[in-house]
């Protein structure tokens, strides 16, 4: 997944940050309000991890902001306080949940697991583009049927070609979206797992279901 983690201080956002890294999800931070808010505004973010006092904007605008510029993804909020009426106050402004400082990493990864499962509940965990499935829960893609064994960032990249199926993805949208960084334009790591990719689809006719845009990108056929 891909995860907004805006907090102001710094130890508490790497060390989120690290934590998140080594299970798999790619963390960005923000470490103002405000920084949050235009980050979740030009990024797809599966999440957002949100410390309610904050510079530049507070927790709970920033999240009446989001919800009002209709971001649909689990907001859990993240806080010293642990008053009732605090809680409230975040649940009321559109979080989906609420961890007190300080909080056991665990508890933090059971409960983005938690929210990811009741949002991939509520959208569908199942993606689909003729030939190819993808479960988003179990972690499994399949071709006609048949199992396909990938990597993490196979997986990862496979999804995004997915959701944007039919489509031109350009390598500077794969590589900001699934790598969340942007590779030397002249470097061909996008192409190498592109073609790894195509050779586990379908080794008969690899070219097939992923196709290349000369000059500008790839493009999954949606089978329609
Ligand atoms: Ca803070």
């Amino acid at each position: 997944m891909k995860i907004l983690i805006i907090e102001d201080e710094k130890k508490i956002a790497s060390f989120i940050k690290r934590g998140l890294t080594e299970e798999n999800h790619m963390a960005s931070v923000a470490n103002r309000g405000d920084e949050g808010l235009q980050m979740a505004a030009e990024n797809n973010y599966d999440l957002v991890i949100l410390d309610l006092m904050l510079p530049g904007m507070d927790g709970i605008s920033v999240c009446r902001e989001l919800r009002k510029n209709n971001f649909q993804k689990p907001i859990l909020m993240l806080t010293a306080k642990d008053r009732v009426e605090d809680k409230v106050k975040g649940l009321d402004s559109g979080a989906d949940d609420y961890l007190t400082k300080p909080f056991a990493f665990e508890e933090l990864l059971a409960r983005i697991r938690a929210l990811s499962r009741k949002n991939m509940n509520s959208e569908g965990s199942v993606l689909k583009a003729g030939e190819l499935e993808m479960d988003l829960l179990s972690h499994k893609a399949r071709f006609f049927g048949k199992e396909l064994e990938l990597t993490t960032k196979e997986f990862a990249l496979l999804e995004y070609l997915m959701r944007n199926a039919g489509k031109v993805v350009t390598r500077t949208m794969i590589s900001e979206n699934v790598w969340d960084i942007n590779f030397d334009t002249d470097t061909n790591v996008i192409d190498v797992f592109i073609n790894h990719l195509r050779k586990k689809i379908d080794p008969e006719n690899p070219l097939r279901i992923i196709k290349t845009v000369r000059g500008k990108g790839y493009v999954l056929e949606n089978g329609r």
